[in-house]
């Protein structure tokens, strides 16, 4: 329960909510039969409470992608084999919490340019079919070379390349994976998540146009300007990593690449979706009073950034749940 948009916007349509900040639940929700009744939760100073809800009152759980669905199997809601692993009881056998985690894979490549830029904010300068959106970014890093490795006295081991990055996202993605639960106890181990990138084809051959997207974007005159000379004079883009693959049309090198290369655009989401966990009012099927608004109700997460998205479902939760009780 930290300072989150998420809360204030809560707080804002639903005025008697009391916020408590920097504080974390540690453990479970209390449920009495099927209908949630409180939560336990450590102050920033480690102390235990417990809060139990009003008449008419209910819980609603914003933890997040990876918090929510664990917040939920600590409580017994849950896949049945799993909970019993763990010897955690069972509330309400619920096969699909912790299910369909999805993390849009980041493709592209990263440049080192032969000139300094001011940093720029990401822009799309492109969408394709199948909903892949390509994105610019330019800017300096600051890279820190470790002096073992330098030649340089430590205090001036610090470079700043200017770095340009074309990389892409697509929206649904349909390799799925699974969040398990790493402790039976401490909400603070991290559980094990896996987004099994890649595993579905689909996804790989929409690396694979996107990339060639890339590709063609490279080819461009105006990107001409940032091929870096060679002391031969040669002219070649110096790239961070691995480099794009030379032959762009060859599908095998570049689903390796795509693979090689695959990493976070940090907008993973799944664990509790709408339709298997959560109903249409962001319920979770089969307790009471008990609600789920955040990432981990999305089967899909936007082309873009998905903040501002999330936020309005929380004001759109909010305005429904203030209708229901005010
Ligand atoms: C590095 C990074 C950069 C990003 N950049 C952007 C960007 O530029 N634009 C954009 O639109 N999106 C960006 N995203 C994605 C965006 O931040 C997330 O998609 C979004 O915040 C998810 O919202 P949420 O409400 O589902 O969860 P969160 O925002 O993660 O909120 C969940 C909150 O619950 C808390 N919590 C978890 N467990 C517990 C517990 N047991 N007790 C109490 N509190 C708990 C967490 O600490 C967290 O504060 C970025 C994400 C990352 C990781």
């Amino acid at each position: 329960m930290q300072e989150q948009p998420s809360l204030f916007t809560a707080q804002k349509f639903l005025p008697r909510t009391k916020r408590i900040t920097y504080s974390r639940i540690t453990h479970t929700l209390s449920i009495l039969g099927l209908s949630a009744t409180g939560v336990s939760y450590s102050d920033s100073k480690g102390k235990l409470h417990t809060a139990s809800i009003h008449k008419n009152g209910e819980i609603i759980v914003s933890a997040g992608a990876i918090g929510s669905p664990q917040l939920l199997l600590l409580s017994g809601i849950g896949p049945k084999s799993h909970l019993s692993s763990l010897k955690l009881p069972v509330v309400l056998h619920q096969p699909h919490v912790g299910q369909f985690m999805t993390d849009n894979p980041r493709f592209g490549t990263t440049i080192v340019l032969p000139f300094q830029l001011l940093p720029s904010a990401g822009k799309v300068v492109g969408i394709l079919q199948e909903n892949i959106y390509i994105q610019s970014f330019a800017g300096p890093s600051t890279f820190l070379v470790p002096p073992a490795f330098s030649l340089l006295p430590p205090q001036s081991t610090s470079i700043n390349p200017t770095l340009a990055s074309f990389v892409g996202k697509f929206s649904d993605v349909n390799s799925k994976g699974w969040l398990h639960l790493n402790s039976s106890l401490d909400v603070k181990k991290s559980p094990i998540v896996r987004f099994n990138y890649y595993s579905h084809h689909d996804d790989l051959d929409r690396c694979v146009r996107g990339v060639r997207k890339v590709g063609d974007l490279l080819k461009t005159q105006t990107i001409e300007k940032i091929k870096t000379q060679d002391l031969e004079g040669e002219k070649a883009f110096m790239f961070l990593g691995l480099p794009l693959p030379e032959n762009l049309w060859n599908d095998s090198s570049v689903k390796e690449y795509c693979k090689k290369t695959v990493t976070t655009y940090w907008h993973y989401h799944g664990g509790c979706l709408v339709g298997k966990v959560v109903d249409g009012n962001y319920k979770v099927i089969g307790i009471e009073n008990l609600r789920v608004v955040d990432g981990s109700t999305f089967s899909v997460s936007p082309g873009t950034n998905p903040m501002a998205t999330l936020m309005m479902l929380g004001r759109y939760v909010g305005l429904k749940v203030l209708k229901q009780r005010w």
